[in-house]
């Protein structure tokens, strides 16, 4: 007899980007930049710092399960009532979440390829079949994924942008797929670069949650807040769909000092819109300099470009490693010439772009 579920055996172990003063030690390294999982080079808001540190100071109690605060909020923030919102450990617990409550074993769970990686093994995980529809010049084939529900077909993941390409997928595509889509159905847009995108094509996800659709749209705290240490992010769906993803989240799963950052974040408006100026400006640069190093990549909505270097990116990144930049591969998104870079400072993106032209100078 099996000790464990059969169905982990087609799990993948996730690979994350490797940490800066890893690389550090095993180079023996200074000033590693990592440009590798889509972080916030300029860090959280000054106001979020300053209340962790006096949250730090409660840390012997249990959390709030109920994130009173931080709800209020966010409830104001979003303009939606507090019952339309749950907080995670990151929204990668929310989607885990969606698995948990609305996947049984077979069902189908769609979602483009590659996929982010949490959106398949939510569906593995939970014995349910993860079916993946290639994108198309890098974005999501919202076509092609409608003629891929079946009956069986229970949740859909659309993440926008998407990881690992950037992309978008627009309004009129995303108004073509939900209209008369099948009862039954549970439609995540993932947003979790929704603040840096400047696109005015982008859809309201949220008015589909207003109608009261079955949709959950899911964002973070990871990516343009800057704390994707502290593990906090959050979904927001009909009260309906919400009170089931509430039956499944574990108490005190957001704890006290996320809370209080996540609290303070929201109020600091100018750290988001600086953040999201220095990486117009960022993304402005690299895609002039790979332009003129004469490399193609995707049009991108979010903090990061999916370039095509032509050559192997395994052995590009190693290279780029040696002069202190980590980038991520696009071996494990079967897309082997490809490498993702995160926009980083000015600073950040012009050493990159050094090491890079030095890279393609001397072949791998
Ligand atoms: C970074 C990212 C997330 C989630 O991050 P958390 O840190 O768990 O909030 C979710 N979806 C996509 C597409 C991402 O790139």
């Amino acid at each position: 007899m099996n000790l464990i579920r059969e169905t982990i055996n087609r799990l993948k172990l996730y690979r994350p980007g490797k940490p800066a003063d890893q690389v550090e030690r095993e180079l023996g390294l200074k000033e590693v930049t990592k440009l590798a999982s889509n972080e916030n080079p300029l860090g959280p808001s000054p106001r979020a710092v300053a209340a962790m540190v006096e949250a730090l100071k409660e840390v012997r109690l249990y959390p709030d399960n109920d994130c009173y605060h931080l709800m209020k909020a966010m409830a104001k923030h979003l303009d939606v009532p507090e019952d339309w919102l749950i907080m995670g450990r990151g929204s990668d617990e929310v989607i885990h979440l969606l698995g948990l409550a609305f996947v049984n074993p077979g069902e189908e769970v769609l979602m483009a390829d590659p996929p982010f990686a949490l959106h398949e093994s939510t569906a593995v995980v939970m014995d349910g079949v993860a079916v993946k529809v290639p994108l198309k010049d890098y974005m999501h084939d919202l076509g092609a994924m409608r003629e891929a529900i079946t009956p069986k077909t229970k949740l859909i993941f659309i993440s926008n942008p998407h990881n690992p390409t950037g992309t978008m997928v627009t309004r009129r595509e995303v108004e073509r797929f939900m209209d008369g889509l099948p009862q039954g159905i549970v439609v995540a847009f993932d947003e979790a670069y929704f603040e840096y995108v400047d696109s005015s094509e982008y859809p309201d996800s949220l008015a589909y949650v207003r109608q009261g659709r079955n949709v959950v749209v899911l964002r973070t705290f990871s990516k343009i807040y800057a704390l994707a240490g502290l593990r906090i992010g959050y979904g927001i769906a009909p009260p309906n769909l919400m009170q089931h993803l509430r039956q499944v989240r574990q108490p005190f799963n957001v704890s006290n000092v996320a809370q209080a950052a996540a609290t303070a974040s929201l109020a600091d408006k100018e750290q988001v819109e600086r953040s999201r100026l220095v990486n117009q400006e960022g993304k402005r640069y690299l895609e002039g300099q790979l332009r003129r190093l004469g490399l193609k990549f995707a049009p991108s909505q979010a903090n990061f470009i999916f370039v095509d270097l032509r050559l192997d990116s395994v052995a590009v990144f190693e290279k780029l490693l040696r002069q202190g930049v980590i980038v991520r591969t696009g071996d494990i998104f079967d897309f082997p010439t490809h490498i993702r870079v995160t926009i980083g400072t000015q600073a950040d993106n012009e050493k990159f772009i050094a090491a890079l032209e030095k890279v393609l100078s001397q072949g791998v």
